[in-house]
């Protein structure tokens, strides 16, 4: 529901009236046995404030429904002008992706890995570019929440996957041996054509899967849970190894590593700079590695910026460490280079 009003003198009178009315509509009922419920989503605008005519009014409740949807089941908000630069950056976002794979604007990035056991590069994370002709570099974090709003999120993901599958037999006629890790986003995982295609692709592409890794994040489990795993299972039965990304960013719980069948955990950037380098924080993060290590998964630590954190992670055990220490995201075309400069690399 979009509401507009005029003349209410208490918004939070407002509000409370608007909360009495979606707590009576917020019923669940039965039909044919089966329990239905009702959700209730309202974005308010009032005037004079939010617009002085009708359709002012109207367009900007409509706003503040759309940010009431994105949120969730059953909120109300508020319009304000904030909100209006977001959602209106949405759309346009929303308009500009439908061309950028057409027109050529989407490319794959690659940023390496180093094992720190090997003392050298042995995979790269895909990271998706987006360089608009006029808005120029668009980066990922502001448009991947949208696609993945939308259904354009599986055009996006299949492009890279397509792009890695292709890139990794690139290099290895080379003598570029590198794994991939690529980003997947629940709702591709979900769609019923994922494991399907995934193979149809393998097979179009003579791409070995034991080369590759899946990176999903905790949300698969807050967003659909048991069928999930089912779907994560399968996926490493085709040869994908799977990874938990962003892991002690948000809500990490230490369930999701024995919830979910991974292989590597990732350790969050945020959770590596803004740690206590002393006492508690240390023993956790020793902690944290040790318990996975006990549950046979490997660790990459992300986000490695000086040597400072290099020693860190090493000392806490990390298996791995990804950071712009060693290197940023780069096209694939020039990782041979980079290899060869910094002697990081050797066959195996
Ligand atoms: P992520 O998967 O956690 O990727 C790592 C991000 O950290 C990348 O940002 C990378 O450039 C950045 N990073 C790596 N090392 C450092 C460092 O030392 N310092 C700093 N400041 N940053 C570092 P990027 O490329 O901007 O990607 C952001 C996020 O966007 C990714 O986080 C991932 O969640 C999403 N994303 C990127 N590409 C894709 C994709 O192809 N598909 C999906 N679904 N999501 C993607
Ligand atoms: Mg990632
Ligand atoms: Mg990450």
């Amino acid at each position: 529901m979009s509401s507009c009003c005029g003349g209410v003198p208490d918004k939070q009178r407002l509000l409370e009236v608007i909360q009495d009315n979606a707590a009576q509509i917020r019923k669940s009922f039965l039909l044919d046995g089966e329990e239905f419920f009702v959700t209730f989503s309202a974005g308010i605008a009032l005037f004079p404030d939010h617009g002085r005519d009708f359709q002012s009014l109207i367009r900007n409740a409509d706003l503040a429904l759309v940010t009431a949807k994105q949120r969730g089941k059953s909120q109300i908000v508020l319009f304000d002008s904030a909100l209006e630069k977001r959602v209106l950056r949405q759309i346009e976002i929303t308009n500009l992706l439908h061309s950028a794979i057409p027109n050529g604007e989407i490319e794959v990035f690659y940023q390496p890995i180093m094992s720190m056991h090997l003392d050298r590069i042995t995979s790269v994370e895909a990271l998706i570019r987006w360089h608009h002709p006029t808005q120029g570099f668009i980066p990922p974090l502001d448009f991947i929440p949208i696609a993945e709003m939308s259904e354009m999120i599986h055009d996006l993901t299949w492009f890279v996957i397509e792009r890695c599958f292709r890139q990794r037999s690139a290099w290895e006629e080379i003598g570029i041996h590198l794994d991939i890790s690529i980003n997947l986003s629940t709702k591709v995982l979900v769609s019923p054509d994922f494991l399907p295609r995934l193979s149809q692709l393998l097979t179009e592409t003579g791409a070995d899967p034991h080369r590759f890794a899946f990176e999903i994040t905790e949300s698969v489990l807050v967003d659909s849970p048991e069928s999930t795993v089912g779907l994560l299972k399968k996926t490493k039965q085709l040869g994908f190894r799977l990874d938990l990304d962003d892991f002690g960013s948000g809500y990490s719980s230490l369930t999701y590593l024995y919830a979910l069948p991974i292989d590597v955990v990732k350790l969050d950037r945020g959770f590596i700079k803004n740690l206590d380098r002393k006492g508690k924080g240390l023993k956790m993060m020793e902690s944290i590695i040790r318990l996975a290590h006990g549950m046979d998964m490997l660790v990459v630590s992300e986000g490695v910026e000086d040597t400072e954190q290099l020693s860190l992670v090493k000392a806490w055990g990390s298996d791995f460490v990804q950071g712009f220490l060693f290197a940023k995201p780069m096209p694939g075309d020039q990782i041979p280079d980079f290899l060869e400069k910094n002697d990081l690399q050797l066959s195996f």
